[in-house]
């Protein structure tokens, strides 16, 4: 999967676009004025594997919040603000190491040369965010892929008219396929990097197969640069999904990928594979591993062990109360059930400081 070449900006400590990694964004979800919540939220978001969290910045008392949240957080932080330039212009001057605003929403040419002299000062990039809700809908009835891009190509005409280019683009509607249409015409216009994902993506299953086709088949087309899955519900749920997008992509290097079997007729009922192999992701998730492994939970050691040969480690339900142990396809050894999850957990840790 090749990807397309952008412009790279920087917020904070992340690069985004050119050639970083695609990174794991996602928004709190609670008032901004809850600091200490929200300091919490953030730390556990950036523990999830959140690389930039965006939080919403509406009066003056926000952007007070904001600095006293950003001075106790380790992770870059946007500002996410609608039409009021001074709160943008305050909100770079706290601390936002990125603001979201779209230019083309700000009431006076003036207003904007003094956002842009305020980010160009504090070396701050620009998200334009552009969604269905935000065409001319004097022009366009509906917010096709057209419609997207030239509401996009309008904002950052405003920046680039200004000479800003430290800039980043996200189009996003709730439908799957004007969405991917619209960021393909866009990468094909521009060269700035590109946040994608879907919005209004609802909840549950629903969220995480539609958000997983748009940003799963932008990235295949080499499209991306960083990925927020929006979900109604709790964020960490949205960075989880996010890197569990990326991890089945091959383009986060690091961390476990656990595979396992529907089950069938040959499975041990003794051993449960679903319960198995979530407290294996569990125990690793909690390990933050700096390594890439697979892991295998199979339901029968007749097939379980060859379906997952290329798994570094896994466990195949057996019979008389033990699981097979095998690493590589090979057997190891015969575990009982109940010891199996430690078994599992003890090659890995010898294996991270391999
Ligand atoms: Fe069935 Fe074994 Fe294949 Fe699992 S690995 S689906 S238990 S044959």
């Amino acid at each position: 999967m090749k990807r397309k070449n952008t412009k790279q900006i920087i917020a904070g400590n992340l690069k985004i676009g050119g050639d970083a990694p695609i990174s794991v964004q996602t928004m709190t979800n609670i008032p901004i004025d809850d600091i200490d919540e929200n300091i919490e939220l953030i730390h556990r978001l950036h523990n999830a594997g959140a690389e930039l969290v965006r939080l919403a910045v509406k009066d003056e008392k926000a952007v007070e919040s904001f600095g006293i949240i950003k001075k106790n957080v380790d992770i870059p932080l946007c500002a996410d603000i609608h039409f009021d330039h001074k709160l943008a212009i305050a909100a770079i001057k706290t601390g936002a190491d990125k603001i979201r605003i779209n230019p083309g929403n700000i009431k006076s040419q003036e207003q904007v040369k003094e956002i842009i002299s305020t980010a160009k000062e504090y070396k701050i990039p620009i998200r334009i965010g552009v969604n269905g809700g935000s065409i001319d809908r004097k022009k366009y009835e509906h917010p096709t892929p057209q419609a997207l891009l030239e509401s996009a190509s309008e904002h950052i005409q405003i920046l680039e008219d200004n000479n800003f280019t430290d800039i980043v683009v996200s189009i996003k509607t709730s439908d799957l396929n004007d969405t991917i249409q619209a960021n393909m015409l866009f990468s094909e216009k521009y060269d700035y990097p590109l946040h994608i994902g879907l919005t209004e993506a609802g909840f549950g299953n629903s969220c995480i197969v539609q958000s997983s086709i748009v940003i799963g088949t932008l990235l295949y087309n080499g499209i991306g640069n960083t990925i927020r899955v929006s979900m109604t519900g709790d964020p960490i749920q949205e960075v989880k999904i996010g890197r569990e997008i990326l991890k089945s992509m091959g383009l986060l290097e690091w961390g476990t990928k656990i595979i396992s079997c529907p089950t069938c007729g040959r499975t041990d009922p003794r051993f449960d594979v679903l319960k198995t192999a979530e407290e294996v992701k569990t125990r690793c998730d909690e390990l933050h591993l700096n390594k890439s492994l697979k892991l295998a939970i199979m339901g029968c050691e007749v097939n379980g062990p060859g379906e997952a040969s290329d798994a570094d480690y896994g466990l195949a339900g057996g019979h008389d109360g033990y699981v097979l142990l095998f690493a590589k396809g090979k057997k190891i050894r015969k575990v009982l059930i109940e010891e199996s999850v430690d078994a599992l957990m003890e090659m890995l840790s010898i294996a991270i400081y391999e």
